[in-house]
């Protein structure tokens, strides 16, 4: 048994890691699809949208975590590229000298303060104007005057002549203006302070020209999530601090369409096909992502899908299969995990139990065939003993009557008798042989027919008496010339029964002759009919040599004899009580005996009373 479930369960598992591996395939071509999907969406989307644009909408949106786009012009890409480390020198005015002076040297903030505003007046250009305020601004703060400070920053922030002035460096002075501002408003409620913040907030996540220099951005990002605890998360600054760390990382090498290390512990990088764009993503979002293609399979359902980046062991249980994730993912692995520790050897089980109770009905089916043909032969054997049996027993009861009537008619033929007395007797003992003869032709007649269910009754509503009268009347002379006492009462003006009152009189005339053939020393025979709940009784009772409670169970059956020798002396063949039973059964009552051996017997016919 435990090799055949050995057998069974290496079967099973077979088919389940063949399915599974089919799965697996699938899944695979799925992801491969995906990855392949995502570098075309790349250059399409930096196609369409520009490098800045495309790289808050991928990265804002999740489909990578980072991006870094080249303009195959070589022109802007996204992030842009570093700002100059030193300032470009600009051409200074004598009163930004001044401003510059009284800041510096003599450190006479709010005179320091109005050069500046004059400088800023003066000043030959609107990024030279715009910076002279920002310094206008720092010394207001640096003298103590906070609000003129955050006025002076508001003015620049508000004048639409400021929206595109930069420093010497490339970067924005109304951002950072609005900073500063922000930074001296950190613990105010002055509602200025909101304006300020959704306005910069907006314009860090605007992705737009003109376009904020990435490392401004995301130093503004960064500061502006120290001071403002109520500004909302910028999803795009991850994005760019990992563009940023990319960037500083050269040369930067990545194979179209597929996914391979980024050169950063834990980052993966996809290149789009015409290599203008790459896109990195952190290993926990290739694992989620794969996780989630794998496991929305119908057919991976039941299992545990882990991803494996390369070089990663399964923790836990033992992998019940793994397989490469992908052609587009060198390397990484997909292992599969089945909730049941050993679900094969329950599979197993469960295949053996269905082997077994398939043979076991099959033996039970073959059981039963062969007791239904065993049952079929037996019938037939016993129907061949009974059609044996009733040719014997045909053959030698005609033969007794016969051959009696032959001896007497040759006795008279040939004139040995002593006188006339003498012949009389002869002819009544031929008639009453003759009689005999009829009744065992009529037995075996019925019998013949019975068995063949060849009997029809022609029913119609009998009364009890007419049925008793007819049957006695033609015994009567016999008994009582044999001496016997014949005590009918057949109670007139009973109800009716439904019956063929030819069967119903042999019935009454059977049950007679064996009350005359076993009647013994007794000559005593009472004929009663009656009414009992809703049966009407006929019985014939008589005092003969009665029958055994054993043999009593068994004379209804065909061709039994309690004592062979003696009925067969009296005449008998054994079929007189079966065809008895037959009828009676037909009409739908029953027959009874009660019996005393010595003492006699006692038969009852019980018939179902005519309903009406
Ligand atoms: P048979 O033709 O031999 O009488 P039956 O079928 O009529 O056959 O009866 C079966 C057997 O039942 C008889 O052989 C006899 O032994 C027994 N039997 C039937 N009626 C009586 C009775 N009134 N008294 C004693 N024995 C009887």
């Amino acid at each position: 048994m435990n090799v055949a479930i050995r057998n069974v369960r290496l079967a099973v598992q077979q088919k389940v890691a063949d399915a599974y591996r089919g799965a697996l395939a699938e899944a695979a071509a799925e992801v491969d699809d995906r990855w392949e999907g995502l570098a075309a969406a790349l250059a399409q989307s930096v196609a369409d949208a520009g490098p800045a644009r495309s790289f808050a909408d991928l990265v804002g949106s999740g489909a990578c975590d980072s991006l870094i786009t080249y303009d195959p012009a070589k022109q802007a890409g996204y992030p842009t590229p570093p700002l100059p480390a030193t300032p470009v020198q600009a051409a200074k005015t004598d009163e930004w000298n001044r401003a510059e002076h009284l800041e510096n040297d003599l450190r006479g903030f709010p005179a320091a303060a109005r050069a500046y505003a004059e400088a800023a007046r003066l000043a030959p250009g609107k990024d030279l104007a715009a910076l002279a305020l920002l310094a206008q601004a720092r010394c207001q703060a640096r003298a103590g005057d906070g609000d003129g400070a955050v006025t002076t920053l508001m003015r620049i922030a508000a004048d639409p002549a400021y929206a595109d002035t930069r420093d010497q460096q490339g970067r924005f002075i109304v951002p950072a203006a609005q900073l500063r501002a922000l930074e001296l408003l950190r613990d105010s409620d002055r509602p200025e302070r909101k304006d300020i913040l959704e306005a910069l907030a907006r314009r860090l996540t605007d992705y737009g020209e003109p376009l904020l220099p990435s490392s401004q951005r995301v130093f503004l990002m960064r500061r502006l999530q120290e001071i403002a605890p109520d500004c909302p998360p910028f999803p795009t600054l991850a994005g760019e601090e990992l563009a940023a760390e990319c960037l500083a990382r050269s040369p930067l090498s990545a194979t179209p369409s597929a996914l391979t290390p980024a050169g950063i512990e834990g980052v993966w990088q996809l290149a789009s096909p015409d290599g203008h764009a790459v896109a990195f993503f952190r290993q926990q979002s290739v694992v989620r992502e794969s996780e989630r293609l794998l496991s929305a399979r119908a057919a991976l359902a039941q299992v545990t899908v882990t991803v494996l980046p390369p070089g990663r062991a399964l923790a836990g249980r033992p992998a019940f299969l793994t397989a490469p994730l992908g052609s587009r993912l060198a390397g990484w692995q997909v292992a599969l995990q089945l909730p049941d520790p050993d679900p094969f050897a329950a599979a197993a089980r469960r295949q053996v139990a269905a082997y077994v109770w398939t043979g076991f009905l099959v033996i039970v089916v073959i059981a039963l065939a062969a007791l239904l043909a065993a049952r079929y032969l037996l019938g037939q054997v016993r129907l061949a003993r009974l059609k044996n049996d009733f040719l014997a027993t045909v053959s030698h009861e005609l033969k007794t009557p016969l051959s009696s009537m032959r001896v007497l008619v040759d006795t008279l033929l040939d004139g040995h008798y002593r006188d006339q007395q003498q012949a009389v007797e002869y002819l009544q003992l031929l008639a009453k042989e003759n009689l005999r003869l009829s009744r065992l032709i009529d037995n075996f007649l019925t019998f013949s027919r019975m068995e063949r269910n060849k009997v029809a009754f022609d029913c119609q509503p009998l009364r009890p008496d007419e049925i008793v009268n007819e049957a006695v009347e033609s015994v009567r002379d016999r008994f009582e010339s044999a001496g016997f006492k014949l005590d009918v009462e057949p109670s007139p003006g009973l109800p009716t029964v439904n019956g063929d009152r030819d069967a119903l009189v042999t019935v009454m005339l059977n049950l007679l002759d064996n009350a005359y053939k076993y009647s013994g020393a007794g000559k005593r025979v009472r004929v009663r009919a009656y009414g009992q709940d809703r049966n009407m009784c006929l019985e014939v009772q008589d005092n003969g040599i009665g029958i055994s409670r054993r043999a009593a169970r068994k004379i209804f059956d065909r061709f039994y004899q309690v004592d062979r020798s003696l009925s067969r002396n009296a005449g008998g063949c054994g079929l007189g009580l079966s065809i008895v039973k037959f009828i009676i059964s037909a009409h739908g009552g029953t027959v009874q005996v009660k019996s005393q051996p010595g003492k006699g017997s006692t038969f009852t016919v019980l018939l179902p009373v005519e309903k009406g």
